[in-house]
């Protein structure tokens, strides 16, 4: 008997397979290439909604968590998932310079926004109005942390690349059984794949397509992240991440027409120089309806756990609410209720 079987290798999984195994907990993780969010994401972390000049929530502990996760978990495996990059706000006015002082008072942002305006020219963008600096951020490279976190544990047998079968899962008061593997516990993590998955396909997962490019721009000269309606991240060799859009209405993970023209029309506000496309990705963000996490356990079946609704922030809510999960199911700590599934199982049944 193992502790936990974990379906599915994204942010989610991965986060919930390594607080398992950091206590100890034996694991088998089954995923397959159906979805792709985690594999092509940005990888930003940003304690602020530039938007709306609010702060994410819970950043700080999330921010803290994190920190520490994705060290040890580069430590592990020998590698570096965790770049500390400063995420520069490109204003367009005056006023925009304006808000942006407003916004640095306000007492939940003032830790985040630097006061001081950034002039600093970098070749290939026009900036006459300046930079406003967001401080805490940076980006992992989650491509890389997926490859190898899933070549770490294939080299442990504790992966399996099959995609999961719903139907031959059998379950009893101390168990959860599937094709012969008997495990204490089974949790979920299939990011939008959630649909398929008989035992929580009710909850309200929307999904938010996003497309980014990966761009060849040899006269941009950028060392930090500069972020308007998209994103623009350095990674070496005249290479740029570009991204991403927002499309509510297609829930494929196929790139389209209308996402390139809006990418191309967007870099070219902030950028004045030529680029070429390398490659352009598209994956579907598993959002929810009032942008707090799936976290918890089947109202039915004990055994059966969920952790999803990573939305537009995986990376910083991957570790911290896989922690929630653990901690909530091994040591009956309770569920923060804006991420308990129950907040909507409960309305569903009348309760409050
Ligand atoms: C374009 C884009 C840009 C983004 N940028 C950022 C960003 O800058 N910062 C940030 O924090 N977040 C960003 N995100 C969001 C982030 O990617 C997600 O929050 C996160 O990746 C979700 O992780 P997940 O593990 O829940 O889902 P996924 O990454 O989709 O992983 C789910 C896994 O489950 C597997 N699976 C599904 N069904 C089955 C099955 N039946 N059997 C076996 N395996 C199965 C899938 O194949 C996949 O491996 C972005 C997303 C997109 C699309």
């Amino acid at each position: 008997m193992i502790d936990y079987i974990i379906v599915g290798s994204g942010l989610a999984g991965i986060s919930f397979a390594e607080e398992a195994l950091l206590n100890n907990k034996t694991i088998l993780v089954f995923t397959d290439d159906s979805q792709n969010s985690s594999k092509i994401a940005g990888g930003l972390y940003n304690p602020v909604i530039l938007k709306r000049f609010s702060e994410v929530w819970q950043a700080r502990e999330q921010l803290e968590l994190m920190t520490i996760f994705y060290a040890n978990l580069a430590a592990k495996v020998e590698s570096k998932f965790d770049f500390k990059v400063p995420i520069l706000r490109k204003f367009f006015s005056i006023e925009e310079q304006n808000n942006w002082f407003a916004a640095s008072d306000k007492p939940a942002l003032a830790p985040f926004l630097s006061t001081s305006l950034i002039f600093k020219t970098f070749e290939g963008i026009d900036s006459p109005f300046g930079y406003g600096e967001v401080l805490q951020t940076g980006y992992v490279d989650t491509a890389l942390l997926v490859s190898e976190y899933c070549n770490y544990l294939l080299s442990r047998q504790l992966l399996r690349h099959e995609t999961f079968d719903y139907n031959a899962v059998n379950m009893d008061d101390e168990s959860v059984s599937y094709n012969g593997i008997q495990a204490r516990h089974i949790v979920f993590a299939e990011g939008f794949g959630l649909h398929a998955n008989p035992f929580f396909n009710d909850l309200p997962l929307d999904g938010t397509k996003g497309e980014l490019f990966i761009i060849r721009a040899p006269h941009l000269k950028l060392d930090v992240i500069v972020n308007t309606s998209v994103f623009i991240l350095p990674l070496g060799n005249d290479l740029f991440k570009v991204g991403a859009t927002y499309n509510w209405k297609d829930k494929t993970c196929l790139p389209t027409s209308e996402g390139k023209e809006e990418l191309m029309d967007r870099i070219k506000e902030i950028i004045s120089c030529d680029f070429e496309i390398i490659e352009h990705y598209a994956g579907v963000r598993p959002t929810v309806r009032d942008r707090r996490p799936l976290v918890g356990t089947h109202e039915g079946y004990k055994r059966v756990h969920i952790l999803n609704g990573l939305g537009t922030r995986g990376v910083m809510l991957g570790p911290a609410m896989a922690k929630a999960l653990f901690d909530n199911i091994e040591n009956g700590t309770l569920l923060d209720k804006e991420i308990d599934i129950k907040r909507f199982t409960n309305k569903r049944k009348g309760k409050s």
